[in-house]
């Protein structure tokens, strides 16, 4: 096979991966970028896509069951609904092929080669890859390391049989009567929480003293609320201590240092991701690294000159959105423009039930600054709430005392994932709280909760 010599290599296109290719490729930039699995990496294929195919398919289905339940004050009767798990999963799957194919396809436009193959480095501007017909050598003047990150596995409660991650738990076509899901963080609870709404008795094992510990106690409150509506059972300061020898029973050891053992059909085991750094040959180069991460600048340029490193390789926060902003920024470094990491926040949003935002700093963190202004405004007061019956939440505006530049927004309630774009522009922007609470919010929209948060810092509310 013909060696091939480039511009830019990028390695797995995933997020990260696939927005570099495509922008270097708009730029005019000879660009390969090497997949070992499917375009989409984690997010499009196991991650972000499907499982919120499933949270929503999940949602439909409990709403059906409140509204059949006659309980639901709307005046709506109808039957009992049925769900039929593997035509869900199938549904899930079309959405993901299409994405796919949406990615090859614009991978194909801006004229980027696509090697299928998994990669290996011999030195630093040579890579071998693997494919179906043979070995293709690569030679590039710039590599942009992309490889993602895998599910961490328990060494007492290795994957296999009952004991799955969320790639699995993403295919299931039953639903497990009983599912323990080891880990209250973003994958546990969203997935858990679709999995209750589906019919399984869902008990979550968290060892922090409480679910999703990376926000803050004000806003998981709602969340935490809704799961033992839900039935969900959650132990905290509880870990996971393996499987008990006859099978199909979880052990857990709780705080007070006694064992339980919870029967389950599946074990999800959701207990963070780490770095892809092993098996494409990061011992022929010299990288710094951060921890488990590869160590990089705020060029995303690693310790060795002309390789790169973007996405959840380089650490927390492992969002898509990062990775994609990463990738956009060293294309264009690839291409010789001056550009550097100079992003105020990189929102974050849980898509739990209800869901939560999280843009810029909490109040403990913006208070160790200095004097801050906090407004608070609760959706049972917003009227586009009440007619969703979305009432449990609020929006959370954090600013400075003095010149009331705005340092965070945040938000639990149910849709507010759709605020996160005006919550991340308004922080981009260096907004003060006069901007947000000056600018006309349409009526009625949970949006103008935003607003009335920002009213509320400055005494100036309205509707409460
Ligand atoms: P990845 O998406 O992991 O892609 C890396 C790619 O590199 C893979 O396709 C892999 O096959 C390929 N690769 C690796 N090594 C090689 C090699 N040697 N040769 C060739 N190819 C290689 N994030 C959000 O922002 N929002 C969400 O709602 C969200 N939901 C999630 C839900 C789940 C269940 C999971 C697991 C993750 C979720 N994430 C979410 C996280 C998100 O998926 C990741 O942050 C994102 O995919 C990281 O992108 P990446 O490009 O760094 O790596
Ligand atoms: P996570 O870090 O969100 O949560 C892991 C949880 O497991 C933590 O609460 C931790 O305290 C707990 N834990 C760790 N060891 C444990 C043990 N032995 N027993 C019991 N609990 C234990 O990790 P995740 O849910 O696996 O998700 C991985 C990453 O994927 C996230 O950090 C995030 O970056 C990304 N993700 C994002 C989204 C989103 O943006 N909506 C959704 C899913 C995943």
């Amino acid at each position: 096979m013909k060696d091939i010599s480039c511009k830019l290599l990028v390695i797995g296109a995933g997020p990260g991966g696939y927005v570099c290719a495509i922008r270097a490729g708009q730029l005019g930039i000879d660009t390969v970028i090497v997949e070992a699995k499917k375009p989409g990496g984690t997010c499009l294929n196991v991650g972000c896509i499907p499982s919120k195919a499933l949270i929503h398919a999940a949602e439909e289905y409990d709403r059906i069951v409140h509204l059949a339940s006659g309980r639901n004050g709307l005046g709506i009767r109808t039957a009992k609904p049925e769900i039929d798990l593997s035509q869900t999963i199938a549904w899930k799957d079309t959405i993901v092929g299409r994405l796919n194919t949406g990615v090859s396809s614009l991978l194909k436009r801006a004229k980027v080669k696509v090697v299928n193959g998994h990669a290996r480095f011999r030195d630093g501007k040579t890579v071998e890859v693997e494919t179906e017909t043979g070995r293709q050598v690569i030679r590039a003047e710039n590599v942009v390391i992309a490889t993602g990150s895998a599910p961490v596995e328990l060494p007492n409660l290795p994957f296999g049989g009952s004991v799955i991650s969320s790639t699995e738990a993403l295919s299931l076509t039953e639903i497990p009567e009983r599912l323990a899901v080891v880990g209250g963080g973003y994958i546990g609870l969203e997935l858990g929480t679709a999995f209750a709404k589906m019919g399984a008795k869902v008990t979550v094992v968290e060892a922090q003293a409480r679910i999703l510990p990376q926000y803050d106690a004000e806003l998981t409150r709602p969340v935490l609320k809704k799961l033992q509506a839900l039935g969900i059972e959650v132990m905290t300061r509880a870990k996971a201590k393996g499987l008990a020898k006859a099978g199909g029973t979880l052990l857990v050891e709780t705080e007070s240092g006694s064992e339980v053992s919870l029967a389950a059909d599946r074990i999800l085991v959701t207990v963070g991701r780490r770095p892809v750094t092993q098996g494409w040959g990061m011992e022929e180069l010299v990288l710094d690294m951060d921890g488990p991460f590869i160590r990089i600048d705020e060029r995303c340029q690693t310790s060795m000159r002309g390789i790169y490193a973007i996405g959840d390789v380089t650490g927390e926060p492992m969002l898509a959105h990062r990775a994609m902003a990463q990738g956009e920024m060293v294309a264009e470094i690839v291409a010789g423009h001056r550009r550097v990491w100079d992003k105020r926040a990189i929102p974050a949003v849980c898509f739990t039930d209800p869901e939560i935002v999280a843009v810029g700093l909490t109040p403990e963190e913006a208070q160790k600054m200095g004097e801050v202004r906090i407004g608070h405004f609760p959706f049972s007061a917003n009227g586009r709430a009440m007619t969703k019956l979305g009432e449990e939440g609020f929006v959370r505006v954090v600013a400075r005392a003095d010149n009331h530049l705005v340092l965070g927004i945040h938000a639990v309630g149910q849709g507010v994932s759709e605020l996160s774009a005006a919550f991340g522009l308004a922080l981009e922007m260096g907004a003060r709280i006069e901007d947000i609470a000056g600018t006309i919010h349409s009526h009625p929209t949970q949006g103008e909760a935003f607003q009335e948060a920002a009213l509320k810092t400055l005494g100036r509310e309205l509707h409460i």
